[in-house]
């Protein structure tokens, strides 16, 4: 797609008529009761109208009314599958699952016609009509199929949520359907969402000329009354625990639905709520179930509920993504017998756990369904009464430098917060119990999550949009853009990894695109299938996104005691750096090997102790390796041919290893390199000593100073790279690799200058001395050289 200078908007006149088809569905009669409590139902004459008249609708909805489930149905009816397909997608796997079961239960079709589709996952058939899939999916066949001509109709469900692909879908989406349009084979785009925020989509003119009609969808919600907690507690997860066996004690009848922050978090509440209320105690509850399991075996699409089945699910994995958090709950006092039918939901759950969630506990229980956010907007749960809030939520971070992303337990915003209450509201007046004061949610919560986009690297973000075929990434219509100087910025820096070539991605920009962190860091993954560097190269990156690993201060009792610590820190640390004692190669190096030490001492139960005599913080340790298993797990997903195990343990790299990881840091950090500053460039009276450990960088007018705790100060060597600069009195660099200037002309070309005639960098491998040579004459700077068969 060019941008919107080549192509320019399209005003879409009202040309369509109204097909005179009608598809009909059998529907249980079951069904056709339930469906006909949902407030979409009263608009599906406006809604399919509005649909037949436009190319672009907004539908708009609060959650429950029944968009996700009917507007399929209504588009099946009207004949929208008879040719082509339905398609839907969801930001989140488990609605596209959950969803496409659903729909395929309500039409009374088979899953073959009905079906879903997410990475590495799905049911879809030649005779698939209506298509559930997550955002990422359809975003990856728009790169094979542009005009997406499969489809008669896109639903893009959750657009309220801002994910980042949603979001690109609705640019590209914009420009898709007036090609469609033209070539006389329409496509119809319809944007579904919460009521929060529409005008983000229908007051942009870059994606829509004429802003597309919206139709709210008008739902009965009784009054929630909201009970802000006096005090706001940081074990919050004990104090939903203490509210929900309060509100099992002393509440009348009614649903619970709890909000935390991950599915670690949702299993131990489960847990400990199932075993404060037991359900074997009172009687009646086995029969029960196996009455439900004898009528539901006779029932087609429903879950049966199976006692054998009340377990929590997963139990003994582990997932790399969670947070630490005190698992002290406490104990809440128990008063009544009446037992509890706890569910967990989230979205890694399997479905058929999720579907359970749908069926009404046994007779004479409670319902309460510790959820994560999925059940905020994306799944409704019937019979709630009332609403535990957190306030929490899980948040994905990434590092700035390195764009690692980690995860990180924050308040949620005021949008969603509203959002959790009104599921209290949906069969009558409610509660939401909010365990947090009305001061913290006026003051710590913002009114609106931050769409993903502006969250998001931009460096990555370019890269990814460009293996997508986007041509002028500037130009693409947003819905939220990106700032536009980080945009060129990251194209120029894009170019000098050679992810870019003339403004396209190249070979290695696909390779890079596949790692999970910044393009320059891909980069070092990417060149690290050789010698088992891959887990090096892993950890380096973990390390680096991590703040302060190795600690400048002991703790200590005295000042001879600190001094004593101090100098087996300052000796340790050398070791670290010089491979066999003889070459001090930087500071990621020493983080390396440091790492890997404390892995080792860990494996042997001493991680603290060895963290204290070695100057590592504890907590930067158990950081770096929660980052490692993340890493390589996403890296596992996203490249199959990468065969690396996690196992924390590393042993320090050998100097084969050694050489080739700097050389390796220097290909991804090629924009970032510097030369020792020469006394000679000073101006006339300057104080030479000040400049003792200055640098000249290749992207900075002011020197650059090796930081205090650097390694490189002893040796100060001619060349190095480094990881960023910070800025104090003077700028220094911090993570500095030392390198060999000859290796510049190879793995940093764009900093070097060529001579005349310019000679291409081409490395030339000798079998029979098993080495990389290359010729070539390069400057730097004030120097020049010329090497023939330099090695590599
Ligand atoms: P919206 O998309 O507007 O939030 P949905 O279409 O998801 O609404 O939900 C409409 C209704 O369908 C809700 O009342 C919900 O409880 C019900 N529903 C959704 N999935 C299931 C299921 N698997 N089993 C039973 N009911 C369901
Ligand atoms: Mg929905």
């Amino acid at each position: 797609v060019n941008g919107s200078e080549e192509m320019p908007v399209e005003e879409v006149k009202a040309v369509d008529r109204k097909p005179a088809i009608f598809v009909p569905v059998n529907r249980s009669a079951v069904v056709q009761k339930a469906r006909l409590k949902l407030p979409i139902l009263a608009e599906e004459q406006e809604i399919m109208e509005q649909i037949n008249q436009n190319s672009f609708v907004v539908l708009a909805g609060e959650t429950g009314s029944g968009k996700t489930t009917q507007v399929p149905q209504f588009l099946y009816e009207a004949g929208y599958a008879l040719k082509k397909m339905i398609g839907i997608t969801e930001p989140r796997r488990v609605a596209a699952i959950s969803m496409s079961q659903r729909v395929a239960h309500e039409m009374n079709l088979t899953t073959d016609e009905v079906s879903y589709l997410i990475r590495f996952e799905g049911n879809v058939t030649d005779r698939t009509k209506i298509k559930f899939m997550t955002d990422g999916v359809l975003l990856k066949e728009i790169q094979g199929d542009f005009l997406l001509a499969k489809y008669s109709v896109i639903i893009l469900d959750e657009a309220h949520e801002r994910s980042v692909y949603t979001d690109i879908l609705i640019g590209l989406l914009s420009r898709i359907v007036p090609l469609r349009q033209k070539r006389g084979d329409p496509l119809k785009l319809i944007i579904m969402s919460a009521t929060l925020r529409l005008e983000d989509f229908t007051q942009n003119l870059r994606l829509f000329k004429v802003p597309p009609p919206v139709i709210k969808v008008e739902t009965r919600q009784f009054p929630v009354t909201i009970h802000f907690n006096k005090r706001t507690f940081d074990n919050y997860l004990k104090e939903a625990y203490t509210k929900i066996v309060k509100i099992h004690n002393k509440l009348p009848d009614g649903g619970v639905l709890v909000f935390v922050t991950g599915q670690r978090e949702v299993k131990t509440l489960v847990r400990k709520l199932r075993k404060a209320f037991p359900l074997k105690q009172s009687t009646g509850i086995e029969d029960h179930l196996k009455k439900t399991l004898r009528q539901a075996k006779k029932k087609k699409g429903v879950t049966p509920i199976d006692l054998d089945d009340y377990s929590v699910p997963g139990d003994n994995e582990e997932s790399g993504d969670e947070s630490d958090y005190d698992s002290d709950i406490g104990d809440g006092v128990v008063h009544t017998n009446k037992p509890l039918w706890v569910l967990p939901l989230f979205s890694q759950l399997p479905s058929g756990k999720q579907a359970q969630v749908f069926q009404p506990p046994p007779e004479g229980c409670r319902l309460c369904i510790v959820s994560t956010n999925v059940a905020e907007t994306s799944l409704t749960i019937p019979n709630i009464k009332y609403v535990v809030d957190t306030g929490k939520t899980k948040v994905k971070l990434y590092d700035k430098v390195t764009g690692v992303t980690s995860y990180m337990v924050t308040w949620t915003s005021k949008a969603s917060a509203s959002q959790r209450s009104g599921r209290a509201g949906r069969i009558g007046p409610g509660h939401c119990y909010r365990l947090y004061s009305s001061a913290v949610y006026n003051d710590a919560f913002q009114e609106f999550a931050v769409p993903e986009i502006q969250q998001k690297p931009v460096d990555d973000l370019y890269l990814q949009m460009k293996c997508m075929n986007i041509d002028k990434v500037q130009n693409f219509p947003f819905p939220t853009a990106p700032d536009l100087m980080q945009l060129k910025t990251a194209q120029s820096r894009l170019e000098i990894l050679g992810a870019l070539k003339e403004s396209r991605v190249t070979q290695l920009g696909r390779a890079i695109a596949r790692f999970p962190v910044l393009p320059r860091y891909g980069k070092m993954l990417a060149l690290s299938h050789q010698q088992n560097l891959l887990p090096y190269t892993i950890c380096i990156v973990a390390a680096l996104s991590v703040q302060e690993v190795l600690l400048e201060t002991p703790i200590a009792q005295s000042p001879m005691e600190a001094k004593t610590l101090r100098q087996k820190w300052v000796a340790t640390r050398k070791q670290w750096a010089g491979v066999g004692n003889s070459l001090l190669l930087g500071d990621p190096m020493v983080l390396l090997r440091a790492v890997g030490a404390a892995e080792y001492a860990n494996a042997d139960g001493k991680l603290e102790s060895f963290c204290t005599e070695n100057g590592l913080r504890h907590k930067a340790v158990i950081e770096i390796r929660k980052l490692r298993i993340q890493l390589t797990n996403e890296i596992k997903l996203n490249v199959p041919d990468a065969d690396i195990i996690v196992d924390p343990k590393l042993p320090p790299p050998t100097d084969l290893q050694a050489k080739l990881l700097r050389q390796i840091m220097l290909a991804g950090m090629a924009d970032q390199v510097a030369r020792k500053l020469d006394p000679d460039e000073l101006a006339e009276g300057e104080d030479k000593a000040k400049f003792k450990y200055a640098y000249r960088a290749n992207n900075m007018e002011d020197p650059v100073f090796l930081h205090q705790g650097s390694v490189l100060k002893k040796t100060l060597p001619e060349f190095c790279i480094f990881q960023e600069i910070y800025e104090t009195n003077k700028m220094y660099m911090r993570g500095v690799t030392a390198i060999e200037p000859e290796w510049l002309a190879i793995y940093a070309p764009g900093a070097c200058h060529f001579s005349e005639p310019l000679l291409e960098p081409e490395p030339r491998y000798d079998p029979s001395a098993g080495k990389l040579y290359c010729t070539v004459s390069a400057t730097f700077g004030p120097q020049a050289w010329s090497l023939s068969n330099a090695e590599i």
